[in-house]
């Protein structure tokens, strides 16, 4: 079976084809033609994952999965939310990103957050969504080299260091993006 992955990137693609079940070939947005930027305007996370897979499906005919994460802070109602890219702007920059949200933070005492991974699956004409959530809290200041985004300033619950001090086998095995791939490909294996 041919399943296509809503990324352009073949790093994500290999990561996530080393994991599935022999019987799936998986496919990225470049392999299939699509070349085009797929506009991520939905309001909510889900949104987004379900806006690229119906994208690639409608357009392309092709069963697909897509995903989209955010990190959401309880002190400031869940932004940044669906905005955590462009939290400061469309430059899209982390590190600005990340002053903006220890600024936001100064003066809040709750300092609690979670990172919220959605991938939406369509086989057939059918939707499935699959969700992978990280609860932590957002540190007062940066630590840690590895990573990316806002690994710097999240420290996951249980442990005393950020994402950013931690090896990626780590972060993959407590973090948002891997439990959302494990319910993936539990579905996947399921359905063969
Ligand atoms: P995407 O949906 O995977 O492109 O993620 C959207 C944005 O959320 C990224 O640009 C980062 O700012 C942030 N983000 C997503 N995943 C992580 C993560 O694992 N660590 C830190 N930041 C992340």
């Amino acid at each position: 079976m041919t399943l296509v992955f809503a990324t352009h990137n073949p790093n994500k693609l290999r990561e996530i084809q080393a994991l599935m079940p022999d019987s799936i070939q998986l496919k990225s947005l470049t392999d299939i033609g699509c070349t085009e930027d797929i506009i991520e305007d939905a309001p909510t996370i889900i949104g987004n994952a379900l806006l690229k897979a119906r994208y690639v499906k409608q357009k392309y005919g092709y069963d697909c999965f897509a995903d989209d994460t955010g990190l959401e802070v309880e002190a400031l109602d869940g932004a940044p939310g669906v905005y955590s890219a462009r939290y400061a702007g469309e430059q899209k920059d982390a590190n600005d990103n990340i002053d903006k949200l220890l600024s936001e933070l100064k003066t809040k005492e709750n300092r609690k957050a979670h990172f919220k991974t959605v991938i939406a699956l369509i086989i057939d004409q059918k939707e499935i969504c699959f969700e992978g959530i990280c609860n932590g809290e957002i540190t007062l200041g940066r630590t840690g080299s590895e990573g990316f985004g806002y690994d710097p300033v999240f420290k996951p619950e249980g442990y005393e260091e950020t994402f950013a001090q931690m090896p990626l086998s780590l972060k993959n095995k407590i973090g948002h993006r891997g439990k959302a791939t494990e319910k993936l490909i539990i579905s996947l294996q399921n359905s063969q």
